[in-house]
C-alpha cells in the first residue's frame, strides 16, 4: 500500500524532516508525467488524459504536496470536483495524507452556496443569508404558477421547457434549447416569464441551482473588491473533471485565478457527458488560449482496468469522429473477456445480474466493489426487485429520487418555512396540507394582495388586512397556518431531528398521509423515518458536510445547516457511506468512480444511445447527440477494473407497455476478441417458460375474451398477431386504454367472454 509511504511522509514532516524528503515520498510510485504534474510550481497547469490514468490522484497529491512543503496554507486551497461524493472522497484522501481540516474541497455549486451564504447581501437585492435553494421541481412549480398567472397557454409554455430555457440562459450556454423561442412572440414571452420568475425568486428569498453560480459571477463582476478577496485568499485553484465545466463555471475559475494564475485543471474530452446541461468541451481548448503559458501534461498509462476492458472501451470510443486520438496503454493483466448477455425481459436481466453478482461474491469479491449502471431511471425498479429477491443488499446513488418523494417534499417544505418563512414555493406547497379548508379562490385573493405589495405570502397570512379578504374556514385555516409557521421558526437553530419531531407532532399525520392514496402508507412512513435518521446523523456529526471546514464557518449542526446540506444533493449525486452493498446508479453519476465488477443494464437501441439524445442535433453537427451517448457508454465501461458485463433485453416494460428491443449499436463496436463467446443462453431458455405454462390453459385465448392483467386490471382482447413467443395481444383495458402486450409475458388470465 503506497498510502503507508505517504503516512510516513506526513509524520516525517511533522517531525521537522525537510520538505523535500516528504515530497519525495509523496511522489514515489507515480510515473514521470504524474510527478511532473504534482511538482509543477506556480502558473497554469492542464492535465489531459484518459480514464484511469491517475488524474484525480495527481490532483489529490498535488494538494498534499502544496501543504506539506508549506507552499500553501490550508485556507489558500480551493479544489473543485464534480459531485459531492467525489468531493468527500478527495477530502478524505488529502486528510489521510496531511491531517489538516478546513480545506475547501467541493462542487462548484456548493462553493457558490458557501460564498453566497457569506456575501449575498453585497449583491444589493433583497436576499439574506438564509436564502432557500430551489431545485428543478421547485422551479417548475413556481413557473407553472407564473405561466398561468400571466395567462399563457400552459400546453405551449410547459414549465419544464421554460425552465430549461431559463437555465440555459443563466448558464450562458452556447446552444439554445431546441424547441424554445425561435424569435418573435415566443422569445418575448419567454423573456417576460423569465423576468417574473426572477422577481418571484427574489421575493421568496430563494435562489435556483443556476443562481448559485450566476450570482457569484455577478457579485464578482459588480464588486471587484469581493472578487479580489477570494482570488487572493485562494492562491491555488484545482479543478477535476474540467471537460464538464460550463461557461459560467469557466468564468468563475478565471476570476478566482485572475492574478496568480495558479490554476490546475484536469480533464478528458472523451468523458464529457454533460453538454445537455451546458458543459462545453471548448473550455479545454480555450484554456490553452487564456493561459498561454500553461504547462500541459499528458498521462498515458492506465492503472485501473484490465487490458480487455481498456481495449474494448478504446475501440468503442474510436467511433467518435469529433475527437483527438490519445495514446493509452496498460502494463496490467489481460484479464477476463467482457460478457455480453441477451435477456428475455427486464426480470430476466435483473435475475442474471443478481446471479453474476453472487458468482463474484463466491469468488471472494466484495459487494462494495460492484456497481450496476443504467441510462434511465425507470430501469431501476426491476433491478432493485431482482437484487432484493436474491437477498443482495444495495444502495441507490441518486439522492434526488428520495427527495422527489411527495411526503419528503411536504416535510421539507414545513422545515424550510421554519428557516425562511418567505419561501413562497414552500408556502404554497403546504399551506393547505393536510387540508385546512383553504381553497384556490382564497389563496388567489391573498396571493394578489401580496403580489401588489411585492411581499411574500406569509406576510399576507399574517396581515389582518389581507385576511379580511377571505372568509370563514379559509381565514381560520390561514391564521392557524401562520401561527404554525411562527412556532416552527423557533426550530431553525435547534437540532434537525428534533425539528422534524416537532413538526410531525403538530401535523395530523394520518390525515396528511391519508390524502396520498397512490402508494402504501408503510412506504411513506419508512421514508419519513429515513429522513429523520439522516437528520439525527447530521445532528450528531456523523455525516460529513459539504460546507464543513474552512474555519468551521458552517460549523453548527442545526436544522438550518441540515437544510443547506441536503439542498445541495444534486442530480448527479447520492449520499451514503461505503458499506457491503452493491451500488446502483445512472451512468451520468458514475463519473470518476471505479469498481471491480461493473454491470451495465439496458444496452439497447433507443436507451443507450437514448432516443432523445439522438433526435437532438447541436449546432451544425448531426452526430453530436450520438457521440455524447457513446462517451457516456465509454465512461461506464471504463469504471470497471476487473470484470465488465453488458446486458440487454429483447423486450422491456416502459410506461406500462411492452416494447421490443434491439441490442445497442455500441455492443457491436466491441471487437469480438474482447468478448466471451456464448454469453448466457440461460436467460433465453427461461424466458420462454411463461409461454409454455400458458399453453395448457384450458380455454383458448381468442379475441373477445375478457382478461385480467396484474397491472392494468380488466380488459377485452381485441386482436392476436404474430406467432409463438412473438405473439402480441392487443387489449383494451377498462382503466388503461388500448395496449399491445407480448402474450408470453403478459400473464393474462381469462375471466370470461364478452357477448
Ligand atoms: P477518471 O478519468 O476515470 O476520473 P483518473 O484519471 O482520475 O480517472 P484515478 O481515479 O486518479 O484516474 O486513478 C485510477 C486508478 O489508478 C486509481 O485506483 C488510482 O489509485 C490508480 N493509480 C493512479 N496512478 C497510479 C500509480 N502511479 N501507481 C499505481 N496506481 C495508480
Ligand atoms: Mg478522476
Amino acid at each position: 500500500m503506497d498510502w503507508m509511504d505517504l503516512n510516513a511522509a506526513q509524520t516525517a514532516s511533522a517531525e521537522g524532516d525537510d520538505a523535500s524528503e516528504a515530497t519525495a515520498r509523496l511522489v514515489k510510485g507515480l510515473n514521470r508525467p504524474q510527478q511532473e504534474a504534482v511538482l509543477h510550481g506556480e502558473g497554469a497547469l492542464l492535465i489531459l488524459a484518459g480514464p484511469g490514468s491517475g488524474k484525480t490522484r495527481v490532483i489529490t497529491r498535488r494538494i498534499a504536496n502544496l501543504l506539506l512543503t508549506g507552499k500553501a496554507r490550508p485556507h489558500e486551497i480551493l479544489a473543485i470536483t464534480f459531485t459531492n461524493k467525489a468531493a468527500r472522497e478527495m477530502r478524505e484522501r488529502v486528510e489521510a495524507l496531511v491531517p489538516v481540516p478546513g480545506l475547501w474541497i467541493s462542487t462548484f455549486h456548493a462553493m457558490g452556496a458557501r460564498i453566497l451564504r457569506r456575501e449575498i447581501e453585497m449583491l444589493g437585492g433583497s436576499w439574506t443569508r438564509d436564502f432557500t435553494i430551489y431545485d428543478t421541481h421547485d422551479r417548475n412549480q413556481l413557473l407553472r404558477r407564473l405561466i398561468a398567472e400571466a395567462g399563457y397557454d400552459a400546453a405551449r409554455f410547459r414549465p419544464a421547457m421554460v425552465g430549461a430555457w431559463i437555465s440555459s440562459e443563466k448558464n450562458r450556454t452556447r446552444f439554445a434549447v431546441a424547441d424554445a423561442g425561435d424569435g418573435g412572440i415566443e422569445a418575448e414571452a419567454l423573456e417576460k416569464i423569465s423576468k417574473s420568475y426572477d422577481a418571484a425568486l427574489a421575493k421568496s428569498n430563494a435562489l435556483d441551482f443556476d443562481d448559485l453560480l450566476l450570482k457569484v459571477l455577478e457579485l464578482f463582476e459588480a464588486q471587484p473588491g469581493v472578487r479580489d478577496s477570494y482570488a487572493s485568499r485562494f492562491r491555488w485553484v484545482l479543478i477535476d473533471e474540467f471537460q464538464d465545466t460550463n461557461t459560467v463555471q469557466y468564468e468563475l475559475a478565471k476570476h478566482l485565478s485572475g492574478w496568480h494564475r495558479n490554476l490546475a485543471v484536469c480533464g478528458d474530452p472523451d468523458q464529457s457527458i454533460y453538454a445537455w446541461r451546458g458543459a462545453d468541451i471548448r473550455n479545454i481548448v480555450d484554456f490553452e488560449k487564456d493561459y498561454a503559458n500553461a504547462k500541459v501534461v499528458l498521462l498515458e498509462q492506465n492503472y485501473r482496468s484490465t487490458r480487455h476492458i481498456l481495449e474494448a472501451a478504446q475501440a468503442v470510443i474510436s467511433n467518435n469522429r469529433s475527437r483527438k486520438q490519445k495514446r493509452t496503454w496498460s502494463d496490467g493483466a489481460e484479464g477476463e473477456q467482457l460478457c455480453i448477455m441477451e435477456c428475455g425481459d427486464e426480470e430476466d436481466e435483473a435475475r442474471e445480474i443478481a446471479a453474476q453478482i453472487q458468482a463474484w461474491r463466491t469468488r471472494g469479491g466484495k459487494l462494495s466493489d460492484v456497481a450496476v449502471f443504467y441510462r434511465a431511471n425507470f430501469l431501476q425498479r426491476a433491478l432493485e426487485a431482482g437484487l432484493r429477491r436474491a437477498s443482495l443488499p444495495y444502495r441507490i446513488v441518486a439522492g434526488v429520487e428520495f427527495y422527489e418523494r411527495r411526503e419528503i417534499r411536504d416535510l421539507l417544505a414545513w422545515l424550510k418555512l421554519a428557516v425562511n418563512p418567505s419561501d413562497d414555493v414552500a408556502f404554497l406547497r403546504v399551506v393547505n396540507t393536510p387540508s385546512r379548508g383553504i381553497g384556490e379562490k382564497s389563496l388567489g385573493e391573498i396571493a394578489r394582495w401580496a403580489a401588489d405589495r411585492r411581499l411574500p405570502l406569509i406576510q399576507a397570512a399574517r396581515s389582518k388586512e389581507a385576511l379580511s379578504l377571505v372568509r370563514g374556514k379559509a381565514r381560520a385555516g390561514l391564521e392557524a397556518f401562520a401561527a404554525f409557521v411562527a412556532r416552527c421558526e423557533r426550530l431553525a437553530d435547534g437540532p434537525a431531528a428534533a425539528a422534524i419531531d416537532a413538526v410531525l407532532a403538530e401535523i395530523d399525520v394520518n390525515a396528511w398521509l391519508g390524502e396520498m392514496d397512490d402508494e402504501s402508507l408503510v412506504d411513506r412512513e419508512a421514508n419519513l423515518e429515513e429522513l429523520r435518521a439522516h437528520a439525527e446523523q447530521w445532528d450528531e456529526g456523523r455525516t460529513s458536510g459539504q460546507q464543513d471546514g474552512a474555519g468551521g464557518d458552517a460549523g453548527a449542526r442545526t436544522l438550518r445547516t441540515f437544510l443547506q446540506e441536503i439542498a445541495l444533493v444534486s442530480e448527479t449525486d447520492g449520499g451514503g457511506e461505503a458499506a457491503e452493498r452493491v451500488t446502483l446508479m445512472t451512468l451520468h453519476a458514475a463519473k470518476g468512480l471505479e469498481f471491480g465488477l461493473v454491470l451495465i443494464a439496458g444496452c439497447e437501441e433507443e436507451l443507450l444511445p437514448h432516443n432523445r439524445a439522438l433526435s437532438e442535433s447541436r449546432g451544425d453537427d448531426p452526430d453530436a447527440g450520438l457521440e455524447e451517448e457513446r462517451r457516456l457508454f465509454y465512461v461506464g465501461m471504463t469504471r470497471a477494473k476487473e470484470r465488465l458485463l453488458l446486458t440487454w433485453a429483447r423486450q422491456r416494460m416502459h410506461f406500462g407497455s411492452m416494447s421490443f428491443r434491439q441490442p445497442s449499436r455500441f455492443l457491436e463496436e466491441i471487437p469480438e476478441r474482447h468478448v466471451e463467446s456464448g454469453g448466457s443462453g440461460k436467460a433465453q431458455e427461461e424466458s420462454t417458460d411463461p409461454f409454455v405454462e400458458y399453453e395448457p390453459e384450458e380455454e383458448p385465448l381468442q379475441p373477445g375474451a375478457i382478461v385480467q392483467h396484474e397491472h392494468f386490471g380488466r380488459g377485452t382482447l381485441l386482436r392476436l398477431q404474430g406467432s409463438g413467443v412473438n405473439t402480441r395481444a392487443t387489449v383494451r383495458f377498462v382503466t388503461h386504454g388500448e395496449r399491445q402486450l407480448l402474450l408470453a409475458y403478459a400473464r393474462l388470465t381469462i375471466v370470461g367472454r364478452s357477448s
